[in-house]
């Protein structure tokens, strides 16, 4: 067989075989030791000395000499060595991408976390009184502000905020809910899980495509303690439908002294009409509408880190803050620091359009989308003349997150055509390549959309390309 080892020369390339002694004390091993913890290096070398024994044992003839024995293992290091969370460049024009982190921070919500990370904080200091401050503090007042709430807390997350809500206001009564709204919203939170977990009785009323009013009040007993609306993020029924309106639902409570919790979801905290699109409700008007208590999640349409908001009447706010899972649920500093600054800059606006990458990305006009496509298009041309069949083709975007499930947003992206090699070959060497690249394959293209990159990531993106092509270009 060919690229095989007589089995008599075996023995005399093992005797050669370089010791993990020699490898060690090789300059370039002794460099990586300088730089990296001893343990690891030394378990690659191990590893790479193994895997020449084991070819030179099985007959296979590959290099077993010490400067490819160091090659080996300084490549094993550089895997071992690498964070296991770290950057990863998204060009798959989905905006709130859950596995790659959701919202992406605006520049002064991660100066504010590296502020508070790396020094002393007022996390729970009150400078005017020198004493025990509350870390609600920080956030409570600007979300009343921006919502009309009288009341705020943060947790968690939305799913920590829900099973709060549900456990300190419902425990040990009945919860009234439409079936329509009995949802799943990826992993493993659904509602009627959350609701077994509060320690509160469902009662489903209604059916998956109708519920009315009358099916509300017909449900009430003196055991029912809230009424809860969950909003269908992820998908929408379609045709012969029907839910309650907020409204309604709201008199229905005040009228038998029964509050209403609306489960918002994603948390869009102005009218996003004007930007094409589809209506999503407001956690504005869902105040005004009068529900006592709303929730909705920091890192999905709100552009924040990850965390679940809570807003609503005074009272409600405060037996929640006081239930022992709020402790349970709290908030670091960091995502505090991250929430805050977030919040302050919706206090203008035009501002948070800007600087909040979610909304930039999801409000981008199409045309300045197409002109970083052409840009990002041009890069990759001149760079790999010949290599790609390079196209700039329309396309859909997704607002993602289990957020505006029926939006369409239009898009420009750069479809790329290997002239040899596979697009899966490509896709996957993106993928993962440093910074990696996760790019979205379509009708045998690759697809790279730049309505997610940021203006810096178009660059990353085009050397990214370059190197993943299959002779470098
Ligand atoms: C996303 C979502 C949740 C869960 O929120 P997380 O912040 O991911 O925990 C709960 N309810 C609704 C309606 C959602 O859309």
């Amino acid at each position: 067989m060919a690229g095989r080892i007589p089995r008599m020369d075996r023995k005399m390339r093992l005797r050669t075989l370089p010791k993990i002694g020699d490898v060690l004390n090789h300059p370039r091993i002794a460099e990586e030791i300088a730089r990296h913890p001893r343990t690891l290096v030394l378990e690659a070398v191990r590893e790479a000395v193994e895997r020449a024994r084991s070819g030179i044992l099985s007959g296979e003839d590959s290099a077993s000499d010490l400067e490819s024995i160091v090659d080996e293992a300084v490549a094993a290091i550089v895997l071992k060595v690498r964070r296991s969370l770290r950057r990863i460049i998204n060009a798959t024009g989905v905006i709130v991408h859950t596995n790659l982190g959701r919202s992406v921070l605006s520049d002064a919500a991660t100066a504010a976390v590296a502020e508070v990370a790396s020094g002393y904080s007022t996390l729970e200091y009150d400078v005017e009184s020198g004493e025990r401050g509350s870390r609600h503090a920080h956030i409570e007042e600007l979300i009343c502000r921006l919502t009309g709430a009288e009341a705020a807390m943060a947790v968690n997350n939305n799913a920590a905020a829900v099973l709060l809500g549900i456990s300190a206001l419902a425990r040990g009564g009945e919860v009234i809910v439409s079936r329509g709204q009995l949802v799943e919203i990826g992993g493993s939170f659904r509602i009627p899980d959350i609701m077994a977990e509060s320690g509160a009785t469902m009662i489903e009323v209604g059916t998956t495509n109708k519920t009315h009013l009358r099916d509300y009040a017909n449900a009430i007993t003196v055991n029912t303690k809230l009424l809860l609306r969950v909003h269908s993020s992820n998908f929408r029924v379609v045709g012969f439908t029907g839910e309650v309106a907020l409204t309604e639902l709201v008199e229905l409570g005040a009228a038998h002294g029964i509050p209403v919790y609306e489960d918002q979801g994603s948390g869009v905290l102005f009218d996003v009409r004007p930007f094409d699109l589809p209506y999503e409700p407001t956690v504005s008007e869902a105040i005004a509408a009068g529900v006592s208590l709303t929730s909705f999640s920091g890192d999905k349409l709100l552009g924040g880190p990850q965390a679940g908001i809570l807003a609503g009447r005074a009272d409600i706010i405060h037996r929640l803050k006081q239930h022992p899972l709020a402790r349970a649920l709290r908030l670091d500093k960091m995502t505090l620091a991250a929430l805050e600054v977030t919040l302050r800059t919706y206090l203008d606006p035009a501002r948070a359009l800007s600087e909040i990458p979610t909304l930039r990305m999801l409000t981008m006009p199409i045309a300045e989308v197409r002109q970083r496509a052409e840009d990002l298009a041009a890069r990759i041309a001149g760079a790999c003349d010949g290599r790609f069949e390079i196209e700039v083709l329309d396309s859909i975007a997704r607002a993602g997150g289990g957020a505006l499930p029926m939006a369409d947003i239009p898009t420009v992206v750069v479809a790329l055509t290997p002239v040899s090699g596979g697009v899966t070959e490509l896709e996957r060497r993106l993928r993962l390549g440093e910074p990696g690249v996760v790019a979205r394959i379509k009708d045998d293209r690759l697809l790279l959309d730049p309505r997610t990159l940021s203006d810096s990531e178009i660059q990353l993106v085009a050397e990214a390309v370059v190197r993943a092509s299959s002779s470098g270009c």
